[in-house]
């Protein structure tokens, strides 16, 4: 009991650590918006985690920053990524 409370203080310290890590970028304005990009994430997490998803739709989503782009569960409401559509639900979307 006593060990587990341990490993869950060290993870928590950690945690903060990397919040509190600052940005390495020498240039003002990119440390700026990589910062306001940050609280945004933060931000749109927060709400994606209160949200309950419950009207979804099958979309295109855009992965990482390229143009690579994949077909997922979105939910209509918060544009949160819920998961991977079946082959069945797929061939369905594709063929709308
Ligand atoms: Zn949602």
């Amino acid at each position: 009991m006593r060990r587990t409370c341990k490993v869950k203080g060290m993870v928590k310290v950690s945690y903060e650590n990397v919040l509190r890590e600052p940005t390495m970028a020498a240039n003002r304005k990119i440390e700026d918006l990589i910062n306001q990009r940050n609280k945004i994430d933060r931000e749109l997490r927060v709400m994606q985690s209160e949200c309950n998803h419950i009207e979804q739709t099958i979309k295109q989503v855009t992965l990482g920053q390229g143009c690579q782009t994949s077909t997922r569960w979105v939910c209509c409401e918060c544009a949160a990524v819920i998961g991977y559509p079946s082959g069945y639900e797929l061939n369905k979307f594709f063929k709308k």
